[in-house]
């Protein structure tokens, strides 16, 4: 058995495959290739599609794709229950469709499916994802001037607060909520805890105007491969005014900025240790 050959990053909504695995006590379906794009068992951000398996008449519904491993013992193990991180020695990696219902008997080891993704869903989530970068970008840049000290930069080449601070990312329909560590270390690494707090309006504000810029530039988004596997590498690239912007990301992205009419941000900071960003996005009519 080999890693899962997956379409989901040059935007496939469907495709066909063999089936490799049947697993009916885990309700999991292996399938050669696929367009699914499965949630991350190591970093959850981003849910995994739903959508559908059929064979002839025969259809299963899929309620989300998964990541899968099977161990060079035989082992299957499926989502947080893969005691290694994606790529690990020793395992092949496979996405797997996590099914509702028994499996019926036509979904069987070598018969050939057609798998369908629900759409809605996905571009919701690609916009989601995509929104959730951005607006980490902004946040960046909108924080820039609090630093005392020189720290890694992102791609952007603002200070890189999403990278020293951000603690978790979730990634929904139309929208993204994230949370960042305040705490004593971001502090001894110079940055101004007291000053973002007294000025969290201002910055709130500043970050919903970047993000309004890179709305209406339209810019081109899309995600480069270094080969067609569930492992290999994958890279969200998108033009801003600023230039390119490009940093490793396993999910799924729109196309153009042009499919939102608006992002935005609200700050809280009710915890002042932990500061919670939600990002809301508008598709284009
Ligand atoms: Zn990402």
């Amino acid at each position: 058995m080999q890693s899962t050959r997956v379409s989901f990053p040059d935007g496939a909504l469907s495709g066909e495959g063999e089936v490799l695995l049947v697993d009916q006590a885990a309700s999991i379906v292996v399938v050669d290739a696929t367009p699914f794009h499965p949630v991350d068992h190591t970093w959850p951000d981003q849910p995994g599609d739903s959508g559908s398996i059929t064979v002839g008449d025969v259809q299963l519904r899929v309620a989300e794709a998964v990541m899968a491993a099977i161990s060079d013992e035989g082992a299957l193990a499926v989502g947080s229950d893969i005691p290694v991180k994606r790529g690990g020695e020793g395992w092949t990696w496979m996405v797997g469709h996590r099914t509702e219902g028994a499996i019926p008997a036509g979904i069987a080891i070598g018969a050939r499916v057609t798998l369908t993704v629900d759409a809605d869903h996905r571009h919701a989530l690609s916009r989601g994802h995509t929104a959730c970068h951005l607006a980490s970008l902004a946040l960046d840049a909108a924080l820039a001037d609090l630093w005392r000290k020189q720290i890694g930069t992102d791609p952007l080449g603002s200070p890189d607060f999403e990278g020293r601070a951000n603690q978790s990312s979730r990634i929904h329909a139309d929208g993204s909520v994230d949370e960042y560590r305040l705490g004593k270390s971001l502090r001894k690494a110079g940055f101004d805890s007291e000053g973002f707090a007294a000025t969290l309006d201002q910055r709130e504000t500043r970050i919903n105007e970047i993000l309004a810029g890179w709305v209406a530039s339209a810019g081109e988004s899309r995600i480069e491969v270094e080969g067609p596997s569930i492992i290999d590498r994958r890279t969200w690239r998108c033009t801003l005014p600023e230039g390119e912007v490009g940093f490793l990301c396993g999910g799924t992205h729109v196309r153009s900025l042009a499919e939102f009419a608006s992002i935005s941000v609200s700050l809280d900071l009710r915890d002042p240790q932990l500061l919670v960003m939600t990002t809301t996005a508008v598709p284009a009519p």
